[in-house]
């Protein structure tokens, strides 16, 4: 029995496999190239997915080869948005061919314990209580595979998505006759029992914006933590299933701005000029523009819904706070765990279970929306669970404690 199969060794399936394995789960992935493609699509890699490389410990050698540009496009316009204001340590998109990108995801996740079979291709699938029967051929013909999961990994014409019957409702290409269209879908649903989608098997788009490997390997993120919980039997109640509720519109934002940069971009009629020109115009004049969509293309915005009255950071991405002069929240996110944090001055913090780590941070954070944050958690993706402002410490420890016994059973 394999416990996850990942249909699709592109960048999706293989920095899914290496997350898994941070959560001690067996995982085979199985690609049908023989060898990598040489020849490389995507070039960028956005200032999020730069901080999700750095939380696993491994940006080290995008950034030695990769070439930083410090500001960026929307739909091919004049005007560059400034990336240096953004709040990351990465205030820049890098320029790597994706065959490199996925050569060094591909050693991460061997590096991981993943099995990696190249050569084999996976024809179809049927679904039981108990699990998946994963039909694949490879070198020595047809065999078949039970896993407890299986992730479709395996881009735009997902194999593992028609299989599982889920819909790929969106609209066909229309103007665009090149090797790749503008045709624009998402998979209705992300999960269907015990078959999950991630990256291009999910939403499909034109390549405006250089995004579409970075949205795949956040999505791989959040699905990451989540699926190795719940093979481990660890999970609470409804978590898997947030992957869909949390992604899934990450998705339709994601083809909302393909499109409109798409739109932008044909924009050739005497108004089209002119809409162009005027937005243009307010990105360089007006930081705040700027800086809004400079934040959306980089996915630095990206939030997750959160229950109401809970504290307003709740869902966002966390910065990389510092802790301490030794440490800070990317180096601690590198074990995969959640991370309580207390910036209380005071070294109590409630008994945690082993997928938790606590850390005592020395002041409180400066920037404005974290001064007055008392106590933190944060998941191993790195988006804030619970975070408050509670001044009494009894009762703050009574929080954190719900606050932590919410992530597991
Ligand atoms: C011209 C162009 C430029 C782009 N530029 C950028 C950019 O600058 N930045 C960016 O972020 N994105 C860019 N993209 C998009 C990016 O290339 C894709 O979003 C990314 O490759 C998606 O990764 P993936 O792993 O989800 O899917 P894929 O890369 O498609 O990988 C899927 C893998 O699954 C394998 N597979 C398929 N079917 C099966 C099966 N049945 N069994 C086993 N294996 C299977 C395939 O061989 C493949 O290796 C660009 C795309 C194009 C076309």
């Amino acid at each position: 029995m394999e416990h996850v199969v990942i249909a699709g060794g592109g960048p999706t399936g293989l920095w899914l496999a290496a997350e898994l394995r941070l959560g001690g789960i067996p995982v085979t992935v199985l690609e049908t190239r023989r060898k990598r493609d040489p020849h490389s699509k995507a070039l960028t890699i956005h200032p999020r997915t730069l901080e999700v490389l750095a939380t696993r410990g491994v940006l080290e050698r995008f950034l030695a080869e990769g070439r930083r540009i410090p500001s960026g496009h929307f739909g091919g316009l004049d005007g560059r948005m400034d990336f240096g204001v953004l709040d990351t340590p990465y205030p820049f998109t890098l320029a790597l061919p994706q065959a490199r990108t996925e050569e060094l995801l591909e050693e991460h996740g061997n590096a991981a314990g993943a099995q990696i079979r190249r050569g084999h291709q996976v024809t179809g699938l049927t679904k039981d209580e108990d699990g998946v029967s994963v039909e694949a051929t490879g070198p020595d013909g047809l065999y078949t595979l039970r896993a407890d999961y299986i992730v479709g990994c395996d881009g735009t014409r997902s194999t593992v998505r028609e299989a599982a019957g889920i819909d790929f409702p969106g609209n066909d290409a229309t103007t665009w006759l090149s090797r790749f269209g503008n045709a624009a879908r998402r998979a209705a649903e992300y999960r269907r029992g015990r078959v999950l989608l991630a990256g291009d098997a999910a939403h499909m788009h034109y390549p405006a914006g250089g995004v579409g490997l970075n949205v795949g390997v956040q999505d791989a993120t959040n699905l990451g933590w989540k699926l190795a919980a719940t093979v481990a039997g660890t999970a609470p109640a409804g978590l898997l299933d947030s992957y869909h509720t949390e992604r899934h519109p990450v998705g339709a934002d994601l083809l909302l701005s393909t499109r409109a940069q798409t739109a932008l971009m044909n924009a050739f009629s005497a108004e089209g000029q002119d809409l162009r020109a005027l937005l243009s115009q307010l990105i360089s004049t007006v930081p705040e523009f700027s800086r809004s969509l400079a934040e959306h293309l980089s996915a630095l915005a990206v939030t997750y819904p959160a229950p109401a009255h809970h504290h307003p950071l709740t869902g966002h991405r966390a910065p990389n706070l510092e802790l301490s002069d030794s440490t800070d929240l990317f180096t601690l996110l590198r074990t995969g765990r959640h991370v309580l944090l207390n910036f209380t001055g005071t070294p109590a913090p409630p008994s945690t279970p082993p997928h938790i780590i606590t850390h005592a941070a020395h002041r409180p954070d400066p920037r404005p929306a974290w001064s007055t944050v008392r106590a933190a958690l944060i998941r191993p993706d790195g988006h804030v669970a619970w975070a408050s402002e509670q001044p009494d410490a009894e009762v703050l420890r009574a929080e954190a404690h719900v606050a932590v016994s919410a992530t597991h059973r």
